[in-house]
């Protein structure tokens, strides 16, 4: 079933979305930024104007006593004829220290320019003061307020005014040409976005169709990868990768489940065989006690095939888990000893146990798997040996860094090209041989995978007609002082 995602909820238009809404928020506060630094230049253009203009209007007054009669008639009269000469597009309206206007010019009719208290403050400690003022006909004017003194004694009050409607005007239009233009070149840069989104996902959309070819029947397919390096190159490999993981695990899931039913198959076989020729044939008491006794070798037999497989499934899972102790090496071998010799008297084997350590060893283990692991090496050495061999359990030490336990027999060994497989799954040297002597061929991958877990190896020697040694190495905790008991407490 295809699970194609609707379109607001794809990718490509999610990106699109947020590059739209990024450019447009970036646009807006670079527009408004923009907008209001060239405001603040025009502004500072107006203003210098209007103080150079101020200061060749402030000269043209003081040509003469203010206090002589006509004379800031006559001044006014200069002033209007010099603004009329150069039509400079300024106003002026002078001010008697009363705050009076003395002197107006005529192409601002009745428009009186402001004269605030911030302005009086700024003229009083002799500097300029600029506002921007609206008239009540919505007109909008920048006005410069000076003060103008004879000999450092204030006598009149000069305001220069530019009426700003070309400026306001100028701002206008691009704040409109802005309006319009802005959402088209946004609606423009997102469908550039949704080309460029849709281009850069076609490569993903590729890898999710070569995936759905991939099902649980051709988990040998791969994904294709492209000579170039990026991160879809990189999600390819990663992918590929893990295909080759869980092809791995279920061609061992397959092989676990394979070997299991065949491995079950023979002692169900033996036992449903033996079962309904007793059932038919069977005389008497005696003959059906001894069917049932062999019925009960295979159940067990089958039982220990379970145990193992449950077993090797935890540890191939990973629920494997240790117990973790601090215990005695030496403890442990001399316990495996006192087991080894009830089960090798009756065969009439020797064993014997040599420590070749000058100290108790401690290590940190799982003492119940370690024990079942050496166990099992015991367990083989006499189940392989001959009546009137020998089985020798050793211990010593490499470099005090590792442990090395050695479980060596004169038994019948085993054929070099069988040693590299005698840890796998079901492996038996000689199938017939084995049979009879009762083996399910799991006990050595179980120790290894309880080694292994442990950080250990195991190394064997053998010598077919000889005899064979099954050598564990373990690492010691470095923290232990393997020397003093005393330390195992801390
Ligand atoms: P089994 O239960 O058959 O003993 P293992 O996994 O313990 O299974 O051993 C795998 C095979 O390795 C055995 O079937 C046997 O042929 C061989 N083997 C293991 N230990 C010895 C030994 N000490 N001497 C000879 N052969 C051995």
């Amino acid at each position: 079933m295809l699970h194609r995602p609707s379109f607001r909820s794809s990718i490509r238009f999610k990106l699109t979305l947020w590059f739209a809404l990024t450019l447009a928020i970036l646009m807006l506060s670079s527009e408004i930024f923009w907008d209001r630094h060239l405001a603040t230049i025009l502004e500072g253009n107006t203003d210098s104007r209007l103080a150079r203009t101020g200061d060749i209007l402030a000269d043209l007054g003081h040509k003469g006593a203010y206090d002589e009669p006509g004379v800031e008639e006559a001044q006014c009269e200069e002033i209007k004829n010099f603004l009329r000469r150069h039509n400079w597009g300024v106003a002026i309206q002078q001010r008697n220290p009363h705050g009076e206007p003395t002197c107006v010019s005529e192409d601002i009719g009745d428009l009186r320019f402001p004269l605030n208290r911030r302005a009086l403050r700024q003229l009083s400690q002799g500097g300029t003061y600029f506002e921007t003022f609206s008239s009540e006909t919505g007109e909008r004017y920048r006005v410069m307020t000076m003060p103008l003194y004879d000999d450092d004694r204030l006598v009149d009050v000069l305001q220069v005014g530019e009426n700003l409607e070309a400026t306001d005007t100028a701002l206008a239009l691009l704040l409109w040409k802005r309006i319009i233009y802005t959402p088209l070149l946004i609606l423009l840069l997102s469908g550039c976005g949704w080309f460029l989104a849709g281009r850069a996902l076609l490569p993903l959309q590729r890898i999710t169709d070569d995936i759905r070819k991939i099902t649980a029947e051709n988990l040998n397919l791969r994904l294709p990868v492209s000579h170039k390096k990026n991160e879809l190159t990189e999600l390819s490999i990663t992918f590929n990768e893990t295909l080759e993981r869980l092809a791995n695990s279920f061609s061992r899931i397959k092989q676990f489940t394979g070997d299991a039913s065949h491995e079950l198959r023979t002692p169900l076989a033996i036992l449903k065989g033996e079962t309904e020729v007793s059932l038919r044939w069977a005389k008497g008491e005696e003959e059906l006690r001894q069917t049932l006794a062999s019925n009960l070798e295979e159940i067990e037999r089958m039982e220990k095939i379970t145990e193992g497989l449950l077993h090797l499934a935890k540890s191939e899972s990973g629920e494997f888990h240790l117990n973790l102790s601090v215990f005695s090496l030496n403890d442990l071998l001399q316990d495996l000893y006192i087991h080894s010799k009830t089960l090798s008297d009756p065969k009439k084997i020797e064993t014997i146990l040599q420590m070749q350590v000058d100290h108790e060893v401690f290590i940190r283990a799982d003492q119940m798997h370690l024990h079942r692991a050496l166990l099992n090496f015991i367990t083989n050495a006499i189940k392989y040996t001959p009546e009137g061999g020998q089985v020798i359990i050793a211990l010593a030490l490499n470099d005090e860094q590792e442990a090395r336990i050695h479980v060596s027999d004169t038994g019948m060994g085993i054929p070099a090209e069988h040693l590299p497989h005698i840890f796998e799954r079901f492996y038996r040297v000689d199938e017939a041989r084995n049979r009879n002597i009762g083996g399910t061929g799991l006990g050595l991958s179980i120790v290894k995978a309880i080694i292994t877990a442990h950080h250990g190896r195991i190394r064997v020697l053998s010598t077919p007609g000889q005899g064979s040694e099954f050598i564990v190495y373990l690492p010691l905790d470095p923290a232990l002082d393997t020397a003093t008991p005393a330390a195992v407490s801390a």
